[in-house]
């Protein structure tokens, strides 16, 4: 891993090589040595299960974490967004599903133009639709493309968000859909549910993704017997994904945060069928503060995202145990775990934070630091950019 040296700011540049201590506070810090001890777990879930893995870039918006999956197995990468799939593209990547719904004709026209160059590249580019509209749009904007655009029919399964409904409208939707052929090509459904990832109990987990996969499951019975039957069903997340393995409907699985694992997915309750997972993005930040009861250190809700609860603090060997409660745009108090001896971090001490939700804490950031060796003593092994941050 390294992206191109000239492209970093100097001070940036002057931290490869040197050790966990020369990064200045706050800053977005991979472990790469859990980051990939993860990934390798996943890679062998996959195998083990004969199931394609498409991890989700929307997590880490890194290509040079994009190519650590390639490499480790996985068949290509999810996008959710069309500039991410843009620069990852750029970056090398041939193969991106952007599994979302997407009509601002001007976005289609770049997605047109991204199919174009991937097939010339001999890759491939993947959209979801669950519309009418939706498909009307794609095929006006790739009317004037010699290539072809793979097309998932997204299938709401229980989240309430995109998707068209079960059953006979994914019927209709995908009878729509092959009526433009050859220019748009039915890969399958893209069926996802993301409020069952974060259900705490696994038995909460498994009976949504149960309910889910029945709804599939006679959704996929029409199909087949209209002879439409769908190529590949993909879809699942980190809290879910074994689940979607079990019910032997899915055959690739898009995962993102199992990666870095963020405080959130710690705080389920894990399923004895998916591997476990380390937290392996941190903010490193500094004790800028020390009162008689609390600390407070440099980051805040400008460092990590919130929408899922506040970070976990990391505690190193040696470190007393803390909880951090949200104290502002650049700062987080931190007080003694209950029970855990009351201690609390010096004046200058670092404190590594486990943020609560990855996705949007990297978005936060310009540059994810990469280090190999521990968070103790190890040393910076690369900066890497975070690609198309914002919402286009
Ligand atoms: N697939 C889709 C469509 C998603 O929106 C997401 C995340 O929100 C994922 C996969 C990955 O989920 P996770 O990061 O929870 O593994
Ligand atoms: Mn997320």
């Amino acid at each position: 891993m390294n992206a191109s040296l000239e492209s970093l700011p100097a001070t940036l540049q002057a931290l490869i090589g040197q050790g966990v201590d020369a990064i200045d506070t706050p800053a977005l810090v991979v472990d790469l040595d859990a980051a990939g001890r993860n990934l390798q777990r996943m890679a062998e879930f996959a195998a083990r299960h004969r199931l394609r893995l498409r991890p989700h870039a929307k997590m880490h918006k890194s290509a040079a974490f994009a190519h650590l999956q390639l490499q480790a197995g996985a068949v290509g990468l999810c996008t959710q967004t069309v500039a991410e799939a843009e620069a990852l593209a750029a970056a090398g990547i041939d193969d991106l599903f952007i599994s979302n719904q997407v009509v601002a004709p001007a976005k289609l026209q770049r997605v047109a133009a991204l199919a174009a160059l991937l097939a010339a590249r001999g890759g491939r580019l993947a959209i979801a639709v669950d519309s009418e509209g939706g498909i009307a749009r794609l095929a006006r904007a790739m009317q004037d493309s010699t290539t072809a655009i793979d097309v998932f029919v997204e299938v709401d399964i229980g989240q309430g968000r995109c998707g068209v409904a079960p059953g006979q409208p994914v019927l209709d939707l995908v009878r729509t859909l092959t009526a433009q052929a050859p220019a748009l090509r039915y890969a399958g459904l893209h069926a996802y549910h993301g409020g069952a990832q974060h259900l705490r109990t696994a038995a909460e987990r498994r009976a949504a993704i149960g309910q889910s996969a029945e709804l599939l499951r006679r959704t996929v019975a029409l199909l087949d017997a209209a002879e439409l039957a769908p190529p590949l069903i993909t879809g699942a997340g980190t809290g879910t994904f074994a689940c979607e393995a079990a019910s032997g409907l899915w055959s690739e699985i898009q995962p993102g945060s199992f990666l870095f694992m963020d405080a959130d997915y710690a705080r389920n309750e894990r399923d004895p069928a998916q591997p476990a997972f380390e937290p392996a993005l941190f903010i490193k930040s500094q004790v800028i503060s020390v009162a008689a009861d609390h600390a407070v250190c440099d980051a805040g809700h400008k460092s990590h995202a919130i929408d899922s609860g506040g970070p976990s603090v990391h505690a190193l060997p040696g470190q007393p145990s803390l909880e951090a409660h949200n104290g502002g745009d650049e700062a987080s108090i931190l007080r003694p775990v209950a029970m855990a001896g009351g201690r609390l971090p010096a004046l200058g001490d670092t404190v590594w934070l486990i943020p609560g939700h990855c996705d949007p804490t990297v978005n936060l950031h310009n540059q994810l630091i990469a280090v190999r060796g521990g968070l103790q003593d190890g040393c910076v092994d690369a900066v890497e950019p975070v690609l198309a941050r914002g919402v286009w």
